[in-house]
């Protein structure tokens, strides 16, 4: 059976990803950082489909804590066949009025985040000759967003360190892909108004926003055997938005 860590799982597209994951048969590792007990509550929901789960507190900015959720899990499972950094805050502001405290908190969550969950899962990929990792950026970190220019550069960094870590681990077996989801119904855009959202869905060619579900079928294909010959690659799941 193979096991997956998904980072920020305890709701959005994270909690999504790991429920398919779990339908899926993956032994499935709930991160979460301030939501316990949505994360106990769909660790509980997962073993009840009998499903193997655990859910395991970690800032995955800290590097301490990354490396506990990585033994945790070891400890668990024995082996970390698939990595999703999914963690991810995001901040609104114009660029005069964001602080450097925003600035780094967005930089350590999301890209140092990402860096460290790499760094200590891929030891464990590295013996086994094989392995999965899926980093979730953001279309803001292809294209830039108004309004939250360091959002965009903290994403934009996964994409480059993607692209690197590809090369570096394909000689190892090991695949690392980047997806960059475009406006997905989350808490994350709860605070964009409707008349926001509808003019968003109207710029996108499929007409809609997606969903959480929209993201976690791409992660369920890139970590299965017949996406075995793609990596370092930056595919978009955002209804067209981008093009
Ligand atoms: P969400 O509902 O706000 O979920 C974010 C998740 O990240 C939560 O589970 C949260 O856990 C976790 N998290 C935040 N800080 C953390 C930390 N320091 N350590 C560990 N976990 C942490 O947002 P979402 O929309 O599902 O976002 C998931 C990913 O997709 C993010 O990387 C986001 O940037 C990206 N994305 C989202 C959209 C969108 O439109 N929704 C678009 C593009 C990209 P706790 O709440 O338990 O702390």
């Amino acid at each position: 059976m193979k096991t997956v860590i998904i980072t920020g799982a305890s709701k959005g597209i994270g909690a999504e990803i790991a429920t398919l994951f779990a339908e899926n048969g993956y032994n499935v590792v709930i991160n979460y950082f301030k939501h316990e007990l949505k994360a106990k509550n769909l660790c509980n929901k997962l073993l009840k489909m009998g499903a193997n789960a655990i859910y395991c507190k970690a800032d995955v900015s800290n590097e301490d804590d990354v490396k506990m959720l990585v033994n945790t899990t070891l400890n668990t499972f024995k082996s970390i066949d698939v990595l999703i950094n999914n963690a991810g805050i995001s901040k609104f502001d114009l660029v005069q009025d964001t602080s450097l405290d925003d600035l780094n908190k967005l930089l350590s969550v999301n890209s140092v985040g990402t860096f460290l969950c790499c760094k200590h899962a891929v030891k464990n990929m590295i013996s086994n000759k094989c392995g999965k990792i899926i980093n979730i950026s953001s279309m803001w970190g292809l294209v830039g967003s108004s309004m939250e220019t360091a959002y965009s550069m903290s994403k934009s960094a996964i994409i480059s360190f993607t692209k690197g870590l590809a090369k570096e681990l394909g000689p190892s077996n090991i695949n690392v892909n980047c997806i960059c989801p475009g406006v997905i119904n989350t808490d994350m855009i709860k605070d964009l108004s409707e008349d926001t959202v509808n003019t968003l869905k109207e710029n996108t060619p499929l007409l809609r926003i997606g969903t959480p579900k929209d993201v976690a079928n791409l992660a369920l294909f890139l970590a299965s055997d017949e996406a075995s010959f793609i990596t370092g690659q930056v595919i978009s799941v955002d209804g067209g938005i981008t093009l």
